[in-house]
């Protein structure tokens, strides 16, 4: 199988998991989505992928990131930044306004 075969797969997974994840989380099932956010974490790793996704996972713990739940968003006006931290390893992430938008 050719590499970008490969990655296409993968790339296919991801969102399928993402999709799975969510719903879990939607549900309350947090660990079942933690694993899920792992499965994601590694397959990225795997083949080098750098899905929209991987954003919804922490980058320290990989647990998956829920808002209300594991997630807290802060927006700062002055700075022009959204805060993410995560609940669970309190790890911080700051992404500017323009790339939270669709
Ligand atoms: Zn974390």
């Amino acid at each position: 199988m050719k590499k970008e075969e490969r990655k296409r797969i993968a790339r296919e997974r991801v969102k399928r998991l993402f999709r799975l994840a969510e719903e879990a989380s939607r549900q309350g099932k947090q660990e079942r989505a933690d694993r899920y956010a792992e499965l994601i974490w590694r397959i990225c790793l795997r083949h080098n992928l750098r899905p929209r996704e991987r954003r919804r996972i922490c980058r320290r713990c990989h647990c998956w990131l829920q808002p209300g739940k594991t997630l807290r968003i802060r927006t700062r006006a002055d700075k022009q930044v959204v805060v993410w931290q995560c609940m669970r390893c309190g790890f911080i992430r700051r992404y500017p306004y323009r790339k939270v938008k669709k």
